[in-house]
């Protein structure tokens, strides 16, 4: 039988209770434990695939091709494990399955409500998370904070589970934020306290507290926590800010939150071994010198559309001994032809997206990369960009662009036939992981040293077979093919010192530990144009 913890948040959004979640899980598996992670999302969409990057951040993909919270993308890399879409839920899924059994009568005339109805499917999904008792522990993230009215039936799904599994089998954490007021210089516990007063009014009792601050946590201060929310001082967890957020399951574990864990769950594990974690931490600590990367996106002024990206950027720099200085820049702002923010850059990556705002920008960027030698990485709309670039000022189509932007008399990125059709918006893309057949001797192949690898696809369109001569005879390499040679999977230059672009996302498999290879070798030439 798994055993439960869950983890919510209480007084402020944006507390890293993911990182908290995520660097808890990685301490239950370097003690040799079985770990799955959940995390329960209050909101109605049935996923995050239609959602804005501007108000939900990156959307994660996982191996089967769910389309998940970032959230994920934290459990991913800091556990070294791959989820699936089951790690996900929202209450849309909650209703839109509940909703299709009362209309197939599966309710024989009952009354359909919140309780017990949709707690219960709350419940299936989170027993779920057991997968048949091959797991160890399952920590499930509550999204959202204490109070919010669309957490309720989670908050409540969650209290019932202690009754029917057995208070030996739930563990309750809350993350709470303990604000520092400058003009008392002090740091404050009565939001935590109210937090949990709320929390404690649903029926649920923490077992844990972890503090979220920008400072230090006097012995004072947590005895005052543990005696104002019923705790044992000991549970009470600092986690102040760190300079990384790989440095979180090292700091978590120096105040014994595992072991409170292993206590109280009544569970037997060895002693961690975080060998690995504590070498990714001193080579963070040791990296030397700077490379200046820019991303160029139009979802620059929210970092975390693009977070993914930006981890395995660092991932690379720290196996490679560098900081990575992210420039970001608005591609939309390089439409008015001022490419200055291109200047002094040592690598230049265009990501993913949607739609075509930018793609302008986006373009110019990669005619600046590919003329001034700059090492480029293109991902996904990033690729496609590059193949128009290509198109119009090397192969001689002026109008060469995308059917997603309307383009229709070179559309060298089209639907091809066979893929998935465009049934409304949500999750009709080409979603998930997918091999891909490297060309021996191209850069990518030198980068994976293996012919055929597997990386996350999102997207609709691809590279139009019907130009694939014409740009070939101009210079492309087309270096990535899927195995039945059908679809483009990655594009190069050989006459430029990098210049890769995949219609894949390699981001989403880069971890801290090992680092992904595509990145490596972008990093390293980026390093190599620095000192040239
Ligand atoms: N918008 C493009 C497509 O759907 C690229 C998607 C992406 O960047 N992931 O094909």
């Amino acid at each position: 039988m798994s055993k439960f913890v869950f983890v919510t948040g209480g007084v402020v959004s944006s507390l890293g209770k993911g990182i908290t979640v995520a660097s808890l899980g990685r301490l239950l598996k370097s003690r040799g434990l079985r770990v799955n992670v959940l995390k329960l999302d209050p909101y109605l969409n049935v996923d995050p695939g239609t959602m804005s990057p501007f108000q939900h951040g990156e959307v994660f993909v996982t191996e089967d091709g769910g389309q998940t919270d970032l959230d994920l993308g934290h459990y991913e890399r800091f556990i070294d494990t791959n989820l699936t879409k089951k790690s996900n839920v929202s209450t849309g899924q909650i209703y839109e399955t509940i909703i299709s059994q009362e209309r197939r009568g599966e309710f024989l005339g009952g009354t359909v409500q919140v309780i017990p109805h949709v707690t219960n499917e709350i419940k299936n999904r989170i027993l779920a998370g057991s997968v048949d008792g091959e797991v160890d522990v399952v920590l499930v993230e509550i999204g959202g904070t204490v109070g919010d009215i669309e957490s309720l039936p989670f908050l409540e799904a969650i209290r019932q589970l202690r009754m029917d599994i057995g208070k030996e089998s739930c563990l309750y954490v809350h993350v709470t934020l303990i604000p520092y007021i400058a003009a008392a210089q002090e740091l404050k516990t009565k939001p935590t306290q109210h937090s949990v007063k709320e929390l404690r009014s649903i029926g649920i009792q923490p077992d844990v507290i972890v503090c979220r601050s920008e400072r230090e946590l006097t012995d004072d201060l947590r005895a005052k926590i543990a005696l104002f929310c019923d705790i044992e001082e000991r549970a009470v967890i600092p986690n102040v800010d760190a300079k990384s957020i790989y440095e979180v399951p090292l700091s978590l574990a120096r105040f014994g939150l595992d072991e409170i864990v292993l206590e109280r769950l009544n569970l037997q594990a060895g002693p961690a071994d975080l060998s690995d974690w504590i070498e990714l931490i001193e080579s963070i600590q040791k990296v030397s010198g700077q490379v200046d990367i820019g991303i160029v996106g139009k979802y620059v002024s929210l970092p975390d559309s693009y977070l993914s990206v930006v981890e395995a950027l660092r991932h690379a720099g720290f196996a490679l001994g560098k900081d990575i200085e992210m420039h970001w820049i608005d591609a939309e702002q390089l439409e008015t032809g001022n490419l200055d923010p291109l200047a002094q850059l040592d690598g230049i990556v265009v990501p993913g997206g949607f739609g075509v705002r930018g793609v302008e920008g986006k373009i110019k960027a990669v005619q600046y990369a590919r003329e001034n030698n700059i090492p480029f990485f293109g991902i996904a709309l990033g690729m496609q960009c590059a193949v128009m670039e290509f198109a119009r000022n090397v192969a001689g189509l002026p109008d060469a662009g995308s059917i997603e932007f309307g383009h229709d008399s070179s559309p060298v990125i089209s639907f091809m036939p066979g893929q998935p059709e465009i049934i409304g918006l949500g999750g009709s893309m080409r979603l998930g992981t997918f091999p891909c057949v490297l060309t021996e001797g191209s850069r990518s192949f030198e980068a994976y040293q293996q012919s055929v690898i597997h990386e996350r696809h999102r997207h609709r369109y691809e590279l139009n077979n019907g130009y694939r001569e014409l740009l070939v005879e101009s210079g492309l390499q087309l270096s990535g093919l899927s195995p039945d040679g059908e679809l483009v999977e990655v594009v190069e230059l050989p006459n430029h010192p990098w210049f890769v672009g995949t219609q894949f996302h390699p981001e989403f498999k880069s971890r801290p530990t090992r680092p992904h290879p595509l990145f490596v070798s972008f990093v390293k030439a980026a390093i190599s144009q620095r000192e040239r």
